[in-house]
C-alpha cells in the first residue's frame, strides 16, 4: 500500500506540497485534479521520490522510498511523465525495453524474455507497428504510447502518471483512460494520474484528489469531490454538475454565461 505521511515537499528547501495525508490501495485509480499551479506535477514527482521530500515521507509498504535503493524503488514504482524529453535517436522497442533496466544482469543487457515483455507492453498500447520507429520522427501522440509502454514493460505494482492524455485525439484519449481502468482492474495496479479534464476524472477515477495551492482540499469518491460549491470555489469559476444517466461519471460545465471571478 502506498501512503503519504504527513508529507510536506517542494523547491529550494520551501515546502509546497503542506500535509499531504493519502493511502491508496491495489486496483485503485487516483485521479489528481486541481487548477494549473496546484502541485499536481509536484505530488506526483514527489510519490515518486523526485523531489526532496521537507518533511514527513512517502512508503510502501511501511517502507519509506527515500531509504530503498534506485534499483529496488523502480521495481515498485514507475512513471509516465507529462511531456518527454525521451533521446529521439532510439527506436520505440530500444525505448520500451529500457522499462526492463531494474531487471538487468550486471552485463545490462535486454533477454529474449525482456524483449518479449517490451513487445507485448507495446501492443497493449496498440503501438506495435511503431517498433522500428524513431522515436524523434513519430508524433507527441505515439510518444506519449510509448511512455505507457515502457512503463507497463517496468511491471511494477504501483503507476504514476502525470497528464499523460494531453497529446492524445479523442480517440487515443478514450483507449488510454480504458486502459488505465483495466490495468487497475485486471493488473490491480495502484495508479495515480494527474489530469486536467474533470469529464475524464470522473469517467475512471475511483477517488479524486482535489489540490490547490499544495494543500488537498478534498480526496473522496467522484461524487463526493465533483461538487459544484467545491469546484466552483476552487477553480474560480460558477460549474454545474449533472450526473450522467446510466454511466459512471458526471459532466461538469461552465454555467451558462459565467465568467471567471
Ligand atoms: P500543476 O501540475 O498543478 O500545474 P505544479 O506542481 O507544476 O502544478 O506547480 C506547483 C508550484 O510549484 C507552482 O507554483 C510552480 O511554479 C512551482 N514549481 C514547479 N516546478 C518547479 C521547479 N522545478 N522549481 C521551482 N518551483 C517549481
Amino acid at each position: 500500500m502506498l501512503k503519504a505521511n504527513s508529507l510536506f515537499a517542494g523547491y529550494k528547501k520551501k515546502p509546497f506540497l503542506k500535509n499531504i495525508n493519502i493511502q491508496v490501495n491495489p486496483g485503485e485509480v487516483i485521479v489528481v485534479i486541481g487548477p494549473n499551479g496546484s502541485g499536481k506535477t509536484t505530488l506526483v514527482r514527489s510519490l515518486a521520490g523526485d523531489i526532496t521530500t521537507l518533511s514527513g515521507n512517502v512508503t510502501i509498504n511501511d517502507v519509506p522510498i527515500n531509504k530503498m535503493k534506485a534499483r529496488d524503488r523502480a521495481k515498485l514504482i514507475s512513471v509516465v511523465p507529462q511531456s518527454s524529453s525521451l533521446p529521439g535517436s532510439f527506436t520505440v522497442e530500444e525505448t520500451v525495453s529500457f522499462g526492463r533496466t531494474p531487471y538487468l544482469n550486471i552485463f545490462g543487457r535486454i533477454n529474449a524474455e525482456d524483449e518479449q515483455i517490451a513487445i507485448h507492453s507495446l501492443e497493449r498500447v496498440n503501438a506495435l507497428e511503431l517498433r522500428d520507429r524513431k522515436v524523434g520522427e513519430i508524433s507527441g501522440g505515439e510518444q506519449q504510447r510509448v511512455l505507457l509502454a515502457r512503463a507497463i514493460a517496468q511491471q511494477t505494482p504501483i503507476m504514476l502518471m502525470d497528464e499523460p492524455t494531453t497529446y492524445l485525439d479523442l480517440h487515443y484519449q478514450v483507449n488510454f483512460l480504458n486502459l488505465i481502468k483495466k490495468l487497475a482492474i485486471e493488473d490491480k495496479k495502484t495508479i495515480i494520474v494527474a489530469l486536467h479534464d474533470l469529464n475524464q476524472a470522473a469517467s475512471i477515477a475511483d477517488r479524486i484528489l482535489l489540490l490547490s495551492e499544495g494543500q488537498i482540499i478534498a480526496f473522496g469518491s467522484p461524487r463526493e469531490v465533483l461538487r459544484e460549491d467545491i469546484i466552483s470555489s476552487t477553480y474560480n469559476l460558477k460549474v454545474k454538475v449533472s450526473p450522467m444517466d446510466g454511466e459512471p461519471g458526471f459532466l461538469v460545465m461552465p454555467e451558462n454565461g459565467s465568467q471567471p471571478r
